[in-house]
């Protein structure tokens, strides 16, 4: 089983980091996408700890959307930066995560949406898959996937939370769909629905940590080990079982980002 999308080289997990990593192995995971901050110094010198601690962890680079207010001076410098880091970082296999957040909006909408653009390209240039953060921004997220040749480049929309008809049009342009622990939540109806009719190749499990921890350990620090009960849930919608699909998603996962 692979955590498709953790955040392990926060600093939340500095001060256990040998701790958070060993529940991940008797958890029985075999890796993890590690999401660093392109722009985040302290963030990328982390990534060769927690790289040491856990040799199966790559890594995926990108410029949020929270961010990218710091390039709204010139947003091609966020490609420049993310392309310097990933340069820095051997095992990084994809650029993200990227996209548009309009929830919180700390950036302003035209920004994030030039800032997102021009790490699609910088994607699309070096043959990585991308790693999509949408929020309330369904239309603009598929508009400029949709103008800047995503299909072509190929991804995962992360810690989906979209409806069902959202769900078959990023499908439709080609994308994977990575579940996290908001399934377990019970007011999630939607979301689970989304669950049964996602194509097992197209589906990935995450936990985000140290964000949204799934039931029952809602509130707390989120882990890898946890992604554990994300497959469990599905496993429970789907009719099929936990190792069923900790296999499936962990094929997926390696035939998008390369072992
Ligand atoms: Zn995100
Ligand atoms: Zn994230």
């Amino acid at each position: 089983m692979i955590d498709s999308h953790c955040h392990l080289a926060g600093d939340e997990f500095t001060s256990d980091l040998g701790a958070v990593v060993g529940r991940a192995r008797d958890a029985g995971l075999s890796g993890a996408l590690v999401i660093l901050g392109a722009e985040d110094d302290a963030e990328l010198g982390r990534a060769a700890t927690v790289a040491s601690a856990w040799d199966q962890v790559r890594f995926s680079v990108g410029v949020h959307p929270h961010q990218a207010g710091q390039f709204a001076a010139d947003p091609a410098a966020a490609a420049r930066t993310v392309q310097a880091a990933i340069d820095a970082q051997p095992l990084s296999r994809a650029v993200g995560e990227i996209g548009l957040d309009y929830h919180y909006d700390h950036a302003p909408r035209d920004v994030q949406q030039q800032v997102f653009r021009e790490q699609t390209r910088l994607a699309g240039r070096l043959r990585l898959p991308i790693v999509i953060h949408t929020r309330e921004a369904d239309e603009d997220t598929l508009r400029i996937l949709d103008e800047e040749h995503g299909r072509d480049i190929g991804g995962v929309i992360h810690c989906f939370t979209g409806d069902r008809e959202m769900a078959r049009r990023c499908l439709d342009l080609g994308f994977y769909i990575s579940l996290a622990g908001i399934v377990t939540f019970p007011r999630a109806l939607e979301l689970k629905e989304v669950a049964k009719m996602v194509p097992l190749d197209r589906l990935l499990i995450e936990t985000d940590s140290p964000f949204l921890a799934p039931v029952p350990h809602r509130g707390k620090r989120n882990e890898p080990a946890h992604v554990a009960r994300v497959a469990e849930v599905i496993a429970g919608l789907r009719g099929s079982t936990p190792e069923a699909i900790a296999s499936v998603t962990q094929e997926n996962h390696v035939r998008l980002f390369a072992p």
